[in-house]
């Protein structure tokens, strides 16, 4: 038989190798807490962020293009101001699931970068597919009708969106040419996409159901 010291050693091992599998979950846990906005469960700024240099390399060898857009809801602080701040996380939560979901599906890294602002990126050769992305989106956010009262011009909840298209030797630029068309997208008068082409500086605003 097996002596009383044998089994004390058994069980001291399976011990051991519970204590180790324990630690290495909570480790996962905490990895997916650290790089993770809790209020969408989408990927936060650090992770988007190790996402955009993956990509930037990738790009770089494979000598892709890089395609960024940036999401920016309308009035939120208006959204705030009628509805409350439990309502406003509610929404952010909402627009999460909505962007988690087409970031699942379409294998397209999208991110919660600031309060109420989304990043997206992915290799893109296409402008026309590049578009397409941002005006579903845009569209998505739309369809889901929630009314914001305090936004003078749309009844619903809307977003902009900032797009870029930048060849690899240009893509560390992509943040702040996205961030331009975004702005753009705005003055336009919200609830619009916005392609900024960088080569020729110019803009084209996209606006697919509202006619504007
Ligand atoms: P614009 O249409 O020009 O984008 O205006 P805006 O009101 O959407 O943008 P602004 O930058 O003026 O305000 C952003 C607001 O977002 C202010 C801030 O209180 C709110 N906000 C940021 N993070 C959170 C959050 O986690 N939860 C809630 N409820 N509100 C947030
Ligand atoms: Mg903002
Ligand atoms: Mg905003």
């Amino acid at each position: 038989g097996v002596s009383l010291f044998g089994w004390v050693f058994v069980l001291q091992v399976r011990n051991g190798e519970r204590i180790e599998a324990d630690l290495r979950a909570a480790q996962e846990r905490l990895e997916v807490i650290a790089t993770h906005d809790s209020l969408t469960g989408l990927a936060n700024r650090r992770l988007f962020e190790r996402a955009l240099q993956v990509e930037f390399a990738r790009g770089l060898r494979q000598q892709s293009p890089l395609s960024l857009i940036m999401l920016d809801i309308d009035y939120f602080k208006r959204f705030n101001d009628s509805y409350g701040h439990p309502e406003g996380d509610e929404l952010l939560r909402k627009i999460g699931t909505i962007l988690r979901e087409y970031s699942d599906e379409s294998r397209i890294d999208i991110g919660r970068i600031g309060g109420e602002e989304f990043l997206a990126i992915w290799r893109e050769e296409s402008l026309e597919r590049c578009e397409r992305v941002a005006e579903e989106l845009r569209r998505a956010i739309e369809q889901m009708a929630v009314p914001n009262k305090g936004a003078t011009d749309h009844p619903h909840v809307t977003m902009s969106v900032g797009l870029c298209l930048l060849p690899f030797e240009k893509a560390q630029g992509a943040y702040l040419c996205a961030d331009k068309a975004l702005y753009r997208a705005k003055e336009a008068g919200k609830n619009c996409s916005c392609y900024f082409d960088d080569d020729t500086g110019t803009y084209r605003v996209l606006c697919s159901i509202s006619g504007r």
